[in-house]
């Protein structure tokens, strides 16, 4: 799955864990549900077996009562306790026991004697090997006795707990148990996180006190394992989904980062072709069009002044010649744009004071005061020259241009120059309307801008390249270009350079 590589460790992490809590809760409501589900069973079945209890009861206190007018010398076969046998499968043997008569068991004899004391039903024997115990009640003139085969005693058509289910059922009294149905023994269970659910509870009926015990083991083997596997599925399912987004997203950004950087790069290159054309060859073709234009006067001359002529035209010729020299190497420049920018140490206070000088009649015009803060004489810095000019030019233009939307009296621009660490700090502030939050983020992006055509000003403004040109300009040099809005009001960029030596204390 390489999509899952693009999220990072801490989202898997999360991811890891969000799952493994819901793991576990269904698996604790799982449980929840099911223990609720035994409970109600359990109590039911306790209900059901306590009645079955005090029926036994219920026959050898009827029987007690009978045996006065069940005349003692009838055949045994026609006294209705013979008879009960028939009716009730969990009872083996009835016996009765006149006063003249011995119980075959001496045990009996002495649980007639509790019963006889206590008035009600006492038991005999209660044994785990043949499930069996006996139940005897005192009477006059016969006392009788129920050998109950206690596994017989569990009423399969009311039961709520399945035939051969899981749920062990047994009953206890001191060390013997009488296991009722199976289930699944616990041994055979793999190791449990719980300690399984159990009911232990005495029977309802007082001649009978031994436990009912329900006991159901769970564990993993019982965990609902289709949910839990779905559930996972579920999760990673989302978790892919959410890495394709992401994956999704990084491309596009990658892309568009590309994108803006292609198109950065193109208008840079553009840019400064353009910028260095326009530059370089202004001088040569004026020089040229002075010398031509000189070389016409003097041939007009009668008579014509031959050798200044000729010293005119050479001249021309040379101008024309390093015109030619100048788009040779802007050419060369353009096949190797690979090539870095050369940089050399520049003095920031002078070229901000120069531009300033140039730009004086501007912030005149518009009725800028501007201030030129530098804590030290020169602040050397490692750029191209015209690049810095350009950058500068451009971040003051700006703020002069933001100024207009002031009134006069408090138009005021700051060029600040200082060393921060390792690099050089040249700062362009101003008491403009600043920047909106929605245009700080875009602001060096190719052709955002704020301006209308019509108040475009020099190149590229207006259009929104100058402040993008900048940025790349900066960047090409080392540097960087940030903006930010004053706490006082207005905008303040920030130029940063690497810091260069000053080439006279070398
Ligand atoms: P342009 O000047 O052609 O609009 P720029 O890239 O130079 O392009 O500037 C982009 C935008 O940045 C401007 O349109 C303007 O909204 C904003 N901006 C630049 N400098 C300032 C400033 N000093 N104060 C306020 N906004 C500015």
């Amino acid at each position: 799955m390489p999509q899952l590589r693009v999220l990072p460790i801490s989202w898997a992490l999360a991811w890891a864990l969000l799952t493994l809590a819901a793991l576990a809760g269904a698996v604790r409501w799982d449980i929840a549900q099911r223990r609720d589900d035994f409970l109600t069973d359990a109590r039911i079945a306790h209900r059901l077996l306590s009645q079955r209890a005090a029926q036994h009861e219920a026959i050898l206190n009827t029987l007690v009562l009978l045996s006065p007018a069940a005349a003692a010398s009838a055949p045994s076969a026609d006294r209705p306790e013979t008879r009960l046998v028939a009716l009730y499968p969990q009872l083996l043997v009835v016996m009765r026991r006149l006063a003249d008569e011995t119980w075959p068991d001496l045990a009996l004899l002495a649980s007639e004697t509790t019963s006889r004391a206590s008035r009600h039903a006492a038991m005999v024997r209660f044994d785990g090997a043949t499930g069996q115990y006996t139940l005897v009640m005192a009477g006059a003139p016969a006392s009788f006795a129920l050998r109950i085969d206690a596994r017989q005693m569990l009423p399969w058509d009311t039961w709520p707990l399945a035939r051969g289910g899981p749920v062990r059922v047994s009953l206890v009294q001191g060390d013997q148990t009488i296991v009722l149905q199976d289930g699944e023994r616990p041994s055979t269970q793999p190791l449990g996180l719980t300690a399984g659910f159990v009911f232990a509870k005495p029977l309802d009926a007082a001649g009978q006190r031994f436990d009912l015990r329900l006991q159901r083991a769970t564990g993993p083997a019982e965990w609902p394992w289709p949910w839990l596997l779905g559930m996972l599925l579920l999760g990673l399912a989302a978790l892919l989904a959410l890495a394709t987004l992401r994956r999704h997203r990084i491309d596009k950004q990658r892309a568009e980062a590309l994108r803006r950087f292609d198109q950065v790069a193109r208008l840079n290159t553009l840019g400064e072709l353009a910028a260095g054309i326009a530059h370089e060859l202004n001088q040569p073709l004026s020089a040229v069009l002075a010398s031509t234009q000189a070389a016409t006067r003097l041939l007009a001359d009668a008579p014509p002044d031959l050798p200044l002529t000729q010293q005119a035209l050479a001249h021309a010729t040379a101008q024309a010649q390093r015109a030619s020299q100048v788009l040779t190497r802007l050419r060369r420049s353009v096949e190797r744009p690979d090539l870095p920018m050369p940089l050399q140490p520049v003095d920031l206070v002078g070229a901000a004071r120069e531009l300033l000088d140039l730009l004086a009649p501007e912030c005149r015009r518009r009725s800028v005061s501007v201030r030129l803060l530098a804590g030290e004489p020169a602040v050397w810095a490692l750029a191209e020259p015209v690049a810095l000019q350009q950058i500068t030019h451009n971040l003051v233009m700006n703020a002069l241009q933001a100024l207009e939307q002031v009134p006069a009296p408090e138009r005021r621009l700051s060029v600040q120059l200082r060393t921060d660490g390792a690099m050089a700090k040249l700062t362009v502030g101003d008491s403009g309307p600043g920047i909106s939050a929605q245009a700080l983020p875009h602001l060096f992006e190719p052709f955002f801008s704020t301006r209308r055509g019509d108040q475009a000003q020099g190149s590229g403004q207006g259009l929104g390249l100058g402040l993008s040109l900048c940025d790349s300009l900066a960047q090409a040099m080392g540097g960087g270009l940030t903006a930010a809005n004053q706490a006082a009001g207005g905008a303040l960029f920030s130029l940063s350079l690497p810091l260069a030596a000053d080439p006279e204390t070398r």
